[in-house]
């Protein structure tokens, strides 16, 4: 089997990386950056969003199960923790590996008749920290409100727990086909006025973001940041990409949500 580790804090996570690749080496495990069937994470959550990212942008996201290993907890893409590494080679080694798929948002940037894709785990966020930031928000092409405020942010069924809890948001579990759009400080009064409550919104329908203004607006990818100054619009909706983690247990969702939370 090929595989991959990553890690971004090499200080704190070498002797794990080091420990994992001597367990792997003893069962034929072989290392293979480029091309692997299996890449370890050595992190947070963060960890993981960097290193899907990158597999995104060498086009083989969808060839690759990822296993993330945390540094202190459990996260919401960690499955193991650093003392488990022996019964989690013996895992991978002695079954059938089954895994399970969280989708993708994708964002398609319109800049008149020219467009690119760009795809988010967990959310992407329109911020404007100095000035009111209008949006014209429209679902399925039908206009429906008129957003003034810092931002709003659009999130995946996994990214629910993430900035999207922090907004207010709901948690939504995993498997549902389903993507929200929350606000962020919006502005309400006599000549404004937004929802003010969270929307849970179906795979099949689009939002669309337009606003005659981007000066000092910050359009974010998960940890990314985008060029949003040609835009004319930001067409969001959940993707049919996806990315693949290998299955240790099932029914572990809402007591990592209890256990993290509460
Ligand atoms: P980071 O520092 O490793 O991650 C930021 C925090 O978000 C960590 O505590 C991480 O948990 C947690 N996290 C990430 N994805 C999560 C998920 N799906 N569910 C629950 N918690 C999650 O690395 P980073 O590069 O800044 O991460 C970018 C992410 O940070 C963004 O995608 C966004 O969701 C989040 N963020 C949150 C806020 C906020 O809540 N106010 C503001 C900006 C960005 P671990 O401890 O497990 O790593």
């Amino acid at each position: 089997m090929k595989f991959s580790i990553y890690t971004y804090d090499s200080e704190k996570t070498s002797n794990v990386k080091n420990d994992l690749e001597q367990k792997l080496a003893l069962k034929d495990f072989v290392h293979n950056p480029e091309n692997p069937d299996i890449v370890f994470t050595i992190g947070g959550d963060g960890t993981v969003l960097k290193t899907i990212h990158h597999y995104m942008d060498a086009g083989i996201l969808s060839d690759v199960k990822f296993v993330g290993i945390h540094m202190g907890h459990l996260g919401y893409y960690t499955d193991w923790l650093p003392e488990e590494l022996d019964d989690m080679v013996n895992f991978l080694t002695t079954r059938e590996i089954e895994s399970y798929s969280y989708t993708l948002l994708e964002a398609k940037l319109c800049a008149g008749s020219k467009t690119r894709m760009r795809y988010a785990l967990n959310e992407f966020t329109i911020l404007n920290a100095t000035r009111t930031q209008h949006l014209d928000i429209k679902i399925n092409e039908q206009f429906f409100e008129s957003f003034r405020g810092t931002g709003i942010c659009v999130s995946s069924p996994t990214g629910s727990t993430a900035y999207n809890k922090s907004l207010g948001g709901a948690v939504v579990y995993p498997s549902l086909p389903v993507y929200q759009l929350t606000e962020i400080a919006s502005i309400n009064s006599n000549a404004y006025r937004t929802l003010g409550s969270p929307l849970i919104i179906p795979a099949e329908q689009t939002i669309t973001l337009e606003s005659e203004n981007w000066d000092s607006t910050t359009l974010t990818q998960d940890y990314l940041q985008l060029d949003i100054s040609e835009l004319t619009a930001i067409k969001i909706t959940l993707s049919d990409k996806q990315v693949h983690f290998v299955k240790r247990k099932s029914g572990l969702f809402w007591n990592r949500v209890k256990n993290h939370f509460l």
